[in-house]
């Protein structure tokens, strides 16, 4: 392709809109342009990008027996009102003018509708399908390009099975696919939460990258590989410590004194010896939660531990609930339910607040002064604790789900009627899985993980382009007859060549080069073509060779491996 016909519309400076890396360079480089909030135009050079990610997922998606299929996106409504989802997407789903209709924002129900159509009997199973398809959700916040548009490609998957172990080995082949495309791609990525193992219908696993452009917060441990949500992450971390013997209670007066770090300066203490006080209204009832020093609560934890509606107090109401504000809440003398956190088990000469403005309670033991107290893992987890799995440590980052993979079983089946008759003629409804990945969000998060300050560094694998020529001075005859040689020898030998022969400075040419990101650079200069040589430059690595024009094939052909 020549570059002078070829629609790239590159940019030199930052767009003021862009903060994301992966954004800021596909705008740089003209693959994309913003249509409106979360939409995205895909222009040429990154639609090619778009291809090949779909080409590697559909070559390994066959290869597990996936069968491709097209299903539309504009869907009756009324069949999502079967599943409930209608209700269950709320905003986020599209509808239509007229009401009969929606964009789907996933395809289960449209699955389901055929198979319950078509797959009636043991026979007819297992069966994978999948598409490729554009997605429509209605995002409430698309502020990191492609990551989060509002209409998006996702490879979505089905799988429908007889059977519970049916469905585990649909999941298995899915979750060995799923790492060759990432493998192929060239991401680095980890696995989050873990798969319920035989008869499970719930399992679910989430394949993650690390990225400032995520909006979920992950805690990974290299080592192991141990990988969770922080809002479900444990970590191995010391628990209070129990003194020899327990003084009596006794208060203390503490004006001003708010803050656990406030607390620790007055009496000279360390963290660890004060326990923390938030108050919990679970069904409009208080619930007192403690914490160790400065431990933070986690809120999906808790919601779990509690079941129902959770909500913290307003400072407005913590007076009429514990008789304090803020600051000198505390555990004994409470009445209602009392929680601590794990690391509070045990507890002796703790100190706390003493549900009295402006004093605390010292000498407190947990389990002789507070009654009916209950322990839990209620804290979040922070970087550089201890894994639980390992001895190693755990690193808390912003993440991007890639993919994600789901035992769905007979949610949707059971839902929708789609049944099967068994070999003695039994009506099951089919156990179902379901598949998918984020086209565009492969290639952000790619680009995210390799680039440099002058732009993208593609692998052959996803590269548009696996060469890019650049002519240099093209109204010199010798440069412009070897350039035209040279593309056309690159093109013969199948390898795909972007040519520079735009009337533009060297500087420029070499600029685009880098911002574009190539694997391979070949520079046909006037001065090195007087010795029948050009230079050879890998992107990666910068590394820079002076190749005859005879082996320049070889050399390409061996750089690309
Ligand atoms: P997220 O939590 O990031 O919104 P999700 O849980 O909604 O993702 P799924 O419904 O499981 O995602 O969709 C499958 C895949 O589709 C995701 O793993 C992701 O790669 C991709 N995806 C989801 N939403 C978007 C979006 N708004 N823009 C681009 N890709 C998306
Ligand atoms: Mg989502």
């Amino acid at each position: 392709m020549r570059l002078s016909k070829y629609f790239v519309p590159t940019l030199k400076e930052v767009p003021n809109d862009a903060v994301v890396i992966s954004h800021i360079l596909m705008l740089r480089s003209g693959m994309v342009r913003m249509l409106s909030a979360g939409i995205y135009s895909f222009l040429p050079l990154g639609y090619k990008v778009i291809k090949k990610i779909s080409e590697i997922i559909r070559e390994e998606m066959d290869a597990i027996g996936g069968q491709e299929f097209h299903l539309p996106a504009l869907n009756p409504r009324e069949i999502w009102e079967e599943t409930g989802r209608v209700e269950a997407f709320g905003d986020t789903m599209f509808h239509l003018k007229n009401r009969e209709y929606v964009l789907a924002p996933t395809h289960e129900e449209i699955m389901t509708f055929h198979a319950r159509n078509v797959v009636k009997s043991y026979k007819d199973m297992p069966q994978i399908w999948y598409q490729i398809q554009t997605k429509f959700r209605n995002e409430p916040r698309p502020r990191s390009g492609v990551i989060r548009g509002r209409q998006f490609l996702m490879k979505d998957a089905y799988s429908f099975d007889t059977s519970w172990e049916g469905l585990d080995k649909s999941y298995e082949l899915h979750d060995k696919a799923y790492r060759k495309i990432f493998d192929r791609c060239g991401l680095k990525y980890f696995v989050v939460g873990a798969s319920s193992g035989a008869m499970g219908g719930t399992g679910s696993e989430e394949f993650m990258v690390k990225s400032s452009a995520g909006e979920d917060t992950v805690a990974y441990c290299e080592s192991c590989g141990y990988a969770a949500n922080v809002e479900v992450a444990t970590s191995r971390i010391d628990a209070a410590e129990r003194d020899a013997e327990s003084k009596s209670i006794y208060e203390i007066s503490t004006p001003n004194v708010h803050s656990i770090d406030e607390l620790c300066d007055f009496l000279v203490i360390d963290e660890t010896q004060c326990a923390k006080s938030r108050i919990y209204l679970n069904n409009d009832k208080p619930v007192l939660i403690l914490m160790l020093g400065n431990d933070e609560v986690n809120e999906t934890k808790l919601e779990k531990v509690l079941g129902g509606n959770i909500r913290p107090a307003h400072p407005e109401e913590l007076k009429d609930i514990s008789g304090a504000d803020a600051g000198s809440i505390g555990p004994v003398g409470f009445s209602g339910r009392i929680i601590a956190d794990n690391r509070l088990k045990n507890a002796n000469n703790m100190f706390s607040g003493a549900n009295k403005n402006d004093y605390h309670i010292g000498g407190i033991d947990f389990n002789r002064d507070i009654p009916n107290i209950e322990y839990a893992d209620l804290r979040i987890v922070q970087s550089g604790e201890g894994c639980p799995r390992c001895e190693k440590h755990l690193e808390v980052f912003p993440a991007i789900e890639l993919g994600h993979i789901f035992k769905l079983g007979t949610k949707y089946s059971e839902a929708m009627g789609a049944n099967f008759l068994d070999e003695n003629g039994k009506e099951h409804p089919i156990i179902m899985g379901s598949y998918g990945i984020g086209v565009e969000r492969v290639m952000a998060c790619y680009i995210e993980q390799n680039h440099d300050a002058n732009g993208i560094i593609w692998n052959k694998l996803l590269a548009p382009f696996q060469v890019h020529l650049l002519g240099l001075n093209l109204k010199k005859q010798e440069v412009s007859d070897t350039c035209a040689i040279i593309y056309n020898e690159l093109k013969h030998n199948n390898i795909e060549v972007l040519f520079d022969d735009r009337d533009v400075t060297a500087g420029f040419k070499f600029n685009d080069a880098d911002l574009l990101g190539m694997p391979i650079q070949v520079v046909i200069g006037e001065k090195k073509l007087k010795e029948n040589k050009c230079e050879v430059k890998v992107r990666k690595t910068g590394e820079r060779f002076d190749v005859e024009l005879s082996g320049l094939m070889n050399k390409v052909k061996e750089l690309l491996g």
